[in-house]
């Protein structure tokens, strides 16, 4: 092994900032990657060879360790940008793949906060309890939490924080649904509506889902919460149906509540069986349940999310996807998916009426529902003006403030039961139709 190492070690993936940096590299028998001392800019996966870590003290050498195919190393210095804290060395030709640090940094900023805490103290406490230090890396540690740190720190704090506010909000039974009106634009008649999560917070009073929905999915609470909501609409959904019924004039017969679910609650909870036992408990037709979906959580795991809509699907249940335009669907997993709705994202439905690139968006997407037979939703509905434009444009659905902002039970059985379909017609009489079949056979 002596005289082996090359004048110039060759961290590989550093000083080639065009290289692509998920290409393997190849590092022949004996040469050295890096030195102690040295910055580091990529760790290692190794795909076929084997390397030593090293230190030199006093003119000998000592291996601190080695690793072979499958495992990983040198990711320290590229985590905390300190200075490498040991060299290493092929010991056989080795093909590694690098993970540069810039790759890691654009990670752990998406990461959750508690994340990057506990990442950085794993690491600050290696390194304090790495005994052979050497003269290269000492004194070079930051002597207190950096501002990027601290910052983490006091997110951390809040995070755990909310996240015991939203066990004591299950335990003790402090959130709500409210229920937004949708209605058919052409008639003016009430089709359905979405359940949209509240809590009552007594200390903050009523706090939107935008505050609160984020955390609960970074702690995995949200599906408990999720249990919760299908629970909830199991006691709120007959009532308000019950209600449609006795005005058929201005409610349509096929009202349906939708709802919100997540990727998370999709992958790591059984959706379509605790949707089973709560249609059995309550006699809800599963005609009348609608799971709004919001196509970035689709595009997370399209195979996963595919298998449990399609029980939900074969259940009978119309499957939405919500906040349609902004998640860069692939309109190929879209087409495998059992999708009976898709919702316009209320960004173009805002911008519609000032902005013919958004009209010309909103009428592609209502196109692509009409020509894959799904129904469409404009979402965020505030004026008189923009639910005439839908409706000229062929969109059967409308949401908004418009027709009716987000309210409690009580009052969303008022509004069914008082309806008035005249008053929110946008399209002319003969228009009028009483729900039409969907390509899938069920009420959209
Ligand atoms: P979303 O599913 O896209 O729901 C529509 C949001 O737009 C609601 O906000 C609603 O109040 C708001 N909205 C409706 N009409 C208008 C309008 O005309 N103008 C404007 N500016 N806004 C309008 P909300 O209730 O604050 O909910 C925000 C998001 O939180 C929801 O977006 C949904 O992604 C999520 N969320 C709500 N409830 C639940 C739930 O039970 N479970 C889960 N996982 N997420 C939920
Ligand atoms: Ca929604
Ligand atoms: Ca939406």
């Amino acid at each position: 092994m002596p005289g082996l190492a090359p004048a110039f070690p060759v961290d590989v993936a550093a000083p080639r900032p065009m290289q692509d940096l998920s290409e393997p590299v190849t590092l022949p028998a004996g040469a050295v990657l890096f030195e102690e001392g040295a910055i580091g800019h990529s760790a290692y996966l190794i795909l076929s060879g084997r390397i030593a870590i090293f230190q030199r003290r006093d003119g000998g050498e000592s291996v601190l360790g080695r690793r072979g195919a499958g495992e990983l190393f040198g990711e320290m210095a590229i985590l905390d940008a300190l200075p490498r804290s040991a060299g290493v060395r092929a010991e056989e030709d080795c093909v590694l793949v690098p993970v540069g640090a810039a790759q890691i940094r654009q990670r752990l900023a998406g990461a959750d906060p508690i994340l990057r805490l506990c990442l950085e103290g794993l690491i600050a406490r290696f390194r304090e309890t790495l005994p052979r230090l050497g003269p290269a890396v000492a004194g070079s540690r930051p002597a207190a939490l950096s501002p990027a740190a601290r910052a983490d720190f006091d997110a951390t704090v809040a995070a755990l924080a909310q996240e015991r506010a939203l066990r004591r909000a299950l335990a003790q039974d402090e959130f709500a649904l409210f229920l937004q009106p949708i209605v058919r634009l052409a008639t003016g008649r009430l089709a359905g509506f979405e359940a949209l999560i509240r809590w009552h917070d007594p200390e903050r009073g009523l706090v939107p889902p935008a505050a609160f929905i984020p955390a609960a999915e970074a702690s995995g609470l949200i599906v408990a919460i999720t249990a919760w909501v299908i629970g909830e609409i199991g006691r709120i959904v007959p009532p308000i149906l019950q209600a449609g019924l006795q005005a058929p004039a201005s409610v349509e017969t096929s009202l349906f509540v939708s709802f919100n679910v997540t990727a998370q609650d999709l992958a790591r909870s059984d959706i379509p069986g605790l949707i089973d036992a709560m249609l059995r408990r309550t006699g809800i037709a599963p005609g009348a349940l609608k799971l709004e979906i919001t196509e970035s959580t689709l595009m997370q795991d399209p195979a996963g999310a595919a298998a449990a809509l399609a029980r939900c699907r074969a259940a009978g249940l119309g499957i939405a996807v919500d906040d349609f335009g902004t998640g860069y669907s692939s309109l190929s997993h879209l087409s495998a998916l059992p999708i009976t709705t898709l919702k316009v994202d209320r960004a173009f439905v805002r911008a519609m009426l000032a902005e013919p690139r958004d009209r010309r968006i909103v009428q592609t997407i209502l196109r692509l529902a009409e020509e894959i037979g799904v129904a469409a939703v404009a979402e965020g509905i505030e004026g008189r003006a923009e639910a005439e434009a839908l409706a000229a444009m062929g969109c059967a659905l409308g949401q908004g403030y418009h027709f009716g902002r987000p309210m409690p039970q009580a009052d969303a059985l008022a509004a069914a039961a008082a309806w008035d379909a005249l008053r929110w017609r946008c399209g002319p009489a003969e228009l009028a139709d009483s729900g039409r079949q969907g390509a899938h056979g069920a009420r959209i």
